[in-house]
């Protein structure tokens, strides 16, 4: 009996999850263009392979989206622990714990999407269902094994049933699962994710894609500021494959700086910089994405292997995705809003952090556990 077998046989509510990119990405393991959007046929593959409900790491995404924003306009108003570095990819946050001790305090507290679906799935969703948390099991299927790990950390954490994610899935070897059962995506039809951590819009989506973080988290700050719709991002900021883009904006009455960066050469090169500046006493950045692999979580090491062109065909079809939802911007998510009025009150609140938030001591425990 596999590990997931054993989940279904263990009398819990298995639901699961999937990335952003791996909508876009599963279809080459059947032989469609790199690109091809997916999204409806994964979800009637995880329906077939036994999954009552499947929901959509979007919808973590865009709560990731609510937190970090508050948590950089917070950060900009006290001048703080500036500038704030994204930490939903962990392979970079724990590269940036290991090689570059002095920075954990400016990585975001916020948890990565996958986490933060699995804890409000086992808490908001399974009241919903009249469960308690220890009844429900979540799988995310990722593109990385980078969030094995990620999930691993969180289970020593907490311990026992209260853990976000059970078991990590890479896309590759999702593909490999349903090939093994005989289910042939290109012939499926269509299916909606479930309700209600099924519902996601193009914010979610963009984090996927190096640049994408950046974009949606500024979307909404620069909502919560002036009311209105980020300007002019998409031509202005959105990088090329391979290297550090820097922009200056108006947020409010305030210009911040950003940086987005992408691979650890590059990673490396930005966490150098933000030290200096500090032993100089200067600081050049507010708030820099950071994503381990270049092009993002498109070009993730659990991916189907990238033939030329592969990773710019996902990245340019998630930013499609993003562009024909009814809605792009997190805070216009109906079911992420409705969440935080049964569950946290506001973005940044005392029951946010407790659920949403990863502590420092968080990261003092994983470094703890680096060679
Ligand atoms: S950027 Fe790469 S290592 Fe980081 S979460 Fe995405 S796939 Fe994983």
């Amino acid at each position: 009996m596999n590990e997931l077998e054993k989940l279904f046989a263990s009398g819990k509510t298995v639901v699961v999850q999937t990335a952003p990119s791996v909508r876009v990405s599963l279809g080459e393991e059947f032989g469609l263009k790199p690109g091809t959007d997916v999204t409806g046929r994964t979800v009637a593959a995880l329906h077939m392979l036994g999954f009552k409900y499947v929901f959509d790491t979007d919808f973590g995404a865009e709560a990731t989206v609510l937190e970090e924003s508050q948590e950089l306009l917070e950060r900009l108003e006290k001048q703080e622990r500036l500038p704030l570095l994204t930490s939903c990819c962990p392979g970079w946050t724990r590269y940036c714990l290991k090689m570059f001790p002095g920075l954990e305090g400016n990585l975001s507290e916020a948890k990565s999407p996958q986490q933060m679906l699995g804890a409000i799935a086992k808490t908001y969703f399974a009241k919903k269902i009249r469960k308690s948390a220890g009844d429900i099991a979540v799988v995310s299927i990722m593109p990385c094994f980078a969030k094995k790990l990620e999930a691993k950390e969180r289970e020593r954490e907490i311990a026992g049933a209260t853990q976000d994610v059970d078991r990590v899935i890479t896309t590759h070897e999702l593909a490999q699962l349903l090939k093994s059962k005989g289910i042939d995506l290109r012939r499926l039809p269509d299916e909606a994710f479930d309700n209600p951590l099924g519902v996601a819009g193009g914010a979610g989506a963009l984090f996927g894609v190096t640049g994408g973080i950046a974009e949606a988290v500024l979307r909404t700050a620069y909502y919560t500021v002036t009311e209105g719709t980020l300007p002019r991002f998409e031509s202005n900021m959105r990088p090329s494959l391979g290297q550090i883009k820097e922009l200056s904006m108006m947020l409010g009455e305030r210009e911040v700086h950003l940086a987005i960066v992408q691979g650890y050469r590059d990673a490396s090169v930005i966490c150098k910089r933000i030290l200096e500046e500090r032993r100089n006493g200067v600081r050049s950045l507010d708030f820099v994405e950071v994503l381990g692999c270049i092009g993002g979580c498109v070009g993730g090491p659990g991916q189907p292997d990238t033939v030329e062109g592969s990773v710019l065909s996902r990245a340019a079809a998630l930013h499609e995705h993003d562009r024909k939802l009814p809605f792009r911007d997190a805070h216009n998510n109906p079911a992420v809003k409705e969440t935080y009025a049964a569950l946290f009150g506001k973005p940044g609140s005392g029951k946010a952090k407790k659920l949403l938030h990863r502590s420092e001591r968080d990261y003092e425990e994983i470094m703890g556990t680096l060679t």
